[in-house]
């Protein structure tokens, strides 16, 4: 799958850098609350932009930002992920690489080559839950394996949980906890329903921010910072 979208630039997608996002189609879920549904559900009704194209406008604009955020769609993905990382680390830029965290063998790849700076890993639900998040087999195990390798990872790393009801509650936050026990950065975000993937999802209720913030709290007794983001 290729890239299909670019934003030129954001202060919010990469912590203290100033960011263009390339955004690529697909994924190997299909989350019921998913935000971005076009690009996973239906990828090819976008056209692919041209990598060589991109790398263009990004060196072009290398002196006002700082990075490029790559997210999705899942990107690790991609057909071409890897050669456009080497061309964008060429130009100086830092890269923060989202993922849903199932592709830990390109995970550490990408890391071993430095052409990460900055990973953010979402955690959606328990590991034993993910099953149910698409329809085809998934595997818990890849996920775990990737927490495990990030243990020792030398580059910035934050988890995001989307505090979505039905899939997050307390119970989900302490399983969570002790799965990324000592991680240096939890981001628990607020769920926005809107453009979910399925009709029930569009029509949950986001919890409010004070129970939000007594999740945040649980988080704090195994992360080492916890941030809560959207409320
Ligand atoms: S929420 Fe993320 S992992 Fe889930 S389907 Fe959407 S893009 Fe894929």
């Amino acid at each position: 799958m290729g890239i299909k979208g670019f934003q030129g630039t954001s202060l919010l997608d990469f912590p203290g850098r100033i960011s263009s996002l390339v955004f690529w189609g697909g994924c190997n879920l299909t989350c019921p609350f998913c935000h971005n549904p076009a690009l996973v559900l239906d990828p090819e009704a976008y056209p692919d932009l041209d990598p060589a194209d991109l790398l263009a406008t990004l060196a072009e604009r290398k002196s006002f930002i700082d990075g490029v955020v790559i997210s999705g769609g899942e990107p690790t993905l991609g057909m071409g992920l890897l050669p456009f990382l080497e061309e964008v680390k060429a130009l100086g830029l830092a890269v923060k690489l989202d993922t849903n965290g199932l592709t830990p063998q390109i995970i550490a790849e990408l890391v071993d080559k430095q052409l990460v700076d900055y990973l953010a890993i979402d955690l959606k639900t328990t590991p034993e839950r993910y099953p149910e998040l698409h329809s085809g087999a998934v595997s818990p195990d890849a996920l775990i394996e990737t927490v495990h390798l990030c243990t020792e990872v030398a580059v910035e790393l934050e988890y995001r949980t989307t505090c979505v009801p039905g899939w997050v509650d307390e119970d989900v936050i302490i399983k969570l906890g002790e799965l990324i026990d000592g991680a240096p950065l939890w981001a628990l975000q607020q769920y926005h329903p809107e453009h979910a993937l399925c009709e029930q999802a569009q029509e949950a209720t986001p919890y409010s921010p004070e129970q939000i913030r007594s999740f945040a709290e649980i988080a704090g007794n195994y992360a080492q910072r916890v941030v809560v983001r959207g409320v």
